[in-house]
């Protein structure tokens, strides 16, 4: 028997070694040498494929719990199919994470007393390049840690050379056939980050805000924000509001605002909330989309009040210059001293949109910014989903997907940041005009015949990574993309069923006429063993490469798998990883006994003399794995991880093991013999039933039953 049978189970000093053994191998690359799969004849899978893109982590990130989780989850679908027969290519993955990298990087800068405000774009561009490849080798270290069995030689990183040139090609494309546009309209700002925000890069916060009253001419008008107002001069009411009907649709009125006389106009719009304040309200189009709808309806001027740093305009007369926290209470003053304040209504509980990661109140701006049309291309998902083209897993996904489609806004694609895919374009400033350049020819506007400058925003990440499943199969070209495009699974967390699938869906159907996958299927959060969601500053963090290095990454997998259906959140206990442990050097002695007692036992090793009891025995282990294949195939990996679990300890070790020992010492050779044969015969079958969990475990016992021969990885799954 094999020495290291003799001592437990070391997970530290065999997980590196297994990995680079299958690494070596080339059983990553699907195009591999597998005798067994590459015969029709003993593949009733040979020549499908398989293929999974990775979500790419953060470059300069460590992996955190939902990492682990993913990778867990991707290794087990590639290594089932894998061992099910198919060419199996899970393509790895680096994100450069635009503007999350930006901002850890700013914080280094402010650190070193430094700012990204006053650098060049290229210096910064090259610094945050440098920086991220530095720590883009620790992020891929620990993807190999969790055993990912993903094909390292087609790994891509978001900013290679390739990858940029295609998505600017994308852009072109997209701009030739009328779904990319140059517009002037709002868009939400961040004074701190200095960019401009894609909805989903904003939330809302709920606030406690004063809500004034003020008189405005013949009306009252309520606002959270009276320093928007200087510039209002329309006073907006409903149509079929009773109260106001005296007044008509572009009736002028003047009357005494902040800083003087003015001539308000009065409009009538179905947007006016007749219950909300007193049903009239003055506009601000610059600083507010709804505010900016109405005003595009009736063609209303548009003038900006605030400035990209949030502070006044000369517009706000004396209060030009201030910052709108020390503006507001001002502003106030000088209309209670004017007697045009009525009330105040100091309880005001409202939602208000801040920035993702700053939570700085958003301010909305009027900018010139590249837009994505995408009435036109979610129509195309919607109907790809509606004919069952996708599925999702869990199902109810389905419907979010399509609410999210069917209610979705033009995608300001424009980032003030640098670090990025650079927008391809010039610009004229004389007449704003705006033009794609891929090959950077264009030196005068053809509208104004002015001097057009390059573009110096960056694209939103979402737009290249929308057609990540292309860009990383060499799509148009290339045999990747040919073999192994439409991909199968999308493994995503549910939070991007918003960001990033949809901007998939779309983009894999306008560039390639294909669905980019036909399954998605999304995990839930993990969270700590609390079930609260970890963050750094409540200080709960699970460290997964940690916990693994104490209890070994198969433990550490089998706790993100069991108990975890898709699609809910899971808490991640210290516990139920040390179970796991246990499981493990369970599964170790399992083996130890196995070998050790039957060892000198004659048996002719093509098990099939069992005896009825043992007939029985694998009928019964048969069963089983007929039902965890079908769970399998269904991505029920919970559920098959759980029975084996179960089998293995419950019934192989507590009830058959215990059961043999009297059978393996008797004098019955015939069954003496059926049963050890039956025992080797269960630890193979559970082995390979169990590797897609816990591949580092089974490998190395692999090796230790079967010296010399091949390795699991490639093993075909047991078909009894
Ligand atoms: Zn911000
Ligand atoms: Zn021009």
């Amino acid at each position: 028997m094999d020495q290291k049978l003799t001592k437990p189970y070391d997970p530290t000093t065999t997980e590196g070694r297994i990995y680079e053994t299958w690494e070596k191998s080339g059983y990553f690359q699907p195009e591999a040498d597998r005798p067994w799969a590459d015969n029709p004849k003993t593949n009733p899978n040979f020549g499908k494929t398989f293929t999974i893109i990775m979500p790419p982590p953060n470059a300069n990130g460590h992996l955190h719990a939902g990492h682990a989780l993913f990778i867990t989850m991707e290794d087990i679908m590639t290594r089932y199919k894998r061992m099910q027969g198919y060419k199996a290519l899970w393509v790895p993955g680096a994100d450069h994470a635009g503007f999350e990298t930006q901002i850890v990087y700013e914080k280094k800068l402010e650190k070193e007393g430094r700012s990204r405000f006053g650098m060049e774009a290229k210096d910064l561009y090259d610094e945050i390049y440098a920086f991220t490849m530095e720590h883009k080798k620790y992020m891929e270290a620990e993807v190999r840690a969790v055993g990912a069995s993903c094909d390292w030689s087609r790994e891509k990183f978001t900013l290679d050379k390739d990858v940029i040139e295609k998505t600017q090609t994308t852009f072109k494309k997209m701009y030739d056939d009328g779904l990319v546009y140059r517009g002037k309209r709002i868009i939400n700002w961040c004074t701190k980050h200095q960019t401009s925000l894609s909805d989903v890069e904003t939330e809302f916060k709920e606030k406690k805000e004063p809500f004034y009253y003020f008189k405005y001419g013949p009306f009252t008008i309520g606002t959270s924000r009276p320093e928007t107002k200087f510039g209002d001069k329309y006073v907006v009411m409903h149509p079929a509001d009773t109260r106001y009907q005296e007044y008509t649709h572009g009736q002028q009125i003047d009357l005494e605002w902040i800083n003087g006389p003015i001539t308000a106009t009065v409009i009538k719009d179905e947007a006016i909330d007749m219950e909300f304040g007193t049903g009239v309200m003055t506009i601000t189009p610059w600083h507010d989309a709804v505010d900016f709808d109405i005003a595009q309806r009736h063609n209303l001027d548009k003038e900006p009040i605030i400035d990209f740093k949030g502070r006044l305009l000369p517009i706000a007369g004396e209060f030009a210059g201030l910052k709108i926290a020390e503006a507001r209470p001002k502003i106030v003053e000088k209309l209670q001293a004017k007697g045009l304040l009525e009330k105040i209504d100091e309880n005001y509980l409202h939602n208000v949109k801040v920035c993702y990661k700053c939570e700085t109140t958003i301010e909305p701006q009027i900018k010139e910014q590249w837009f994505v049309k995408m009435k036109p291309l979610a129509a195309k998902a919607i109907e790809a989903v509606n004919e069952n083209k996708i599925k999702f897993i869990p199902d109810n996904y389905r419907k979010i997907f399509l609410y999210w489609m069917e209610n979705t806004l033009d995608w300001n694609i424009s980032r003030q940041i640098v670090w990025g895919i650079s927008i391809p374009a010039k610009i004229c400033d004389a007449c704003s005009d705006g033009t794609p350049d891929l090959d950077n020819t264009i030196t005068t506007c053809k509208t104004c015949g002015g001097e057009m400058r390059a573009d110096t925003d960056t694209f939103d990440t979402w737009f290249s990574s929308g057609q990540w499943p292309q860009l990383v199969l060499g799509y148009p070209e290339g045999k990747d993309f040919e073999t192994y495009h439409p991909t199968d699974v999308m493994e995503t967390g549910h939070d991007l069923i918003f960001k990033w699938v949809p901007r998939m869906v779309i983009f894999g159907l306008y560039l390639t006429g294909q669905i980019p996958f036909h399954t998605v299927y999304m995990h839930g959060l993990v969270n700590d063993a609390q079930g609260k969601k970890m963050s750094k500053s409540k200080g709960n963090v699970v460290n997964p490469i940690e916990i693994a290095s104490k209890y070994g990454m198969d433990a550490l997998r089998m706790g993100l798998v069991i108990g975890n259906p898709p699609g809910s959140d899971s808490a991640l206990a210290e516990n139920k990883i040390k179970g796991y442990k246990n499981f493990a050097n369970k599964v170790w002695n399992i083996s130890r006994f196995i070998l050790e007692s039957t060892e000198g036992i004659n048996f002719d090793g093509n098990f099939s003399a069992f005896t009825p009891a043992d007939q029985s025995l694998k009928q019964e282990l048969a069963d089983l794995l007929v039902d965890i294949t079908s769970d399998m195939d269904n991505y029920r990996f919970h559920l098959a991880a759980e029975k084996l679990y179960h089998y293995t300890w419950h019934r192989l070790a507590d009830e058959i093991i215990e059961d043999s020992k009297n059978i393996l010492k008797g004098e019955d050779v015939v069954a003496k013999n059926s049963r050890a044969q039956f025992l080797h015969f269960a630890l193979r079958q559970v082995l390979k039933s169990l590797h897609p969990f816990m591949p580092f475990l089974t490998e190395e016992l692999w090796g230790i039953i079967n010296p010399g021969g091949s390795l699991l990885i490639i093993e075909p799954w047991p078909h009894l």
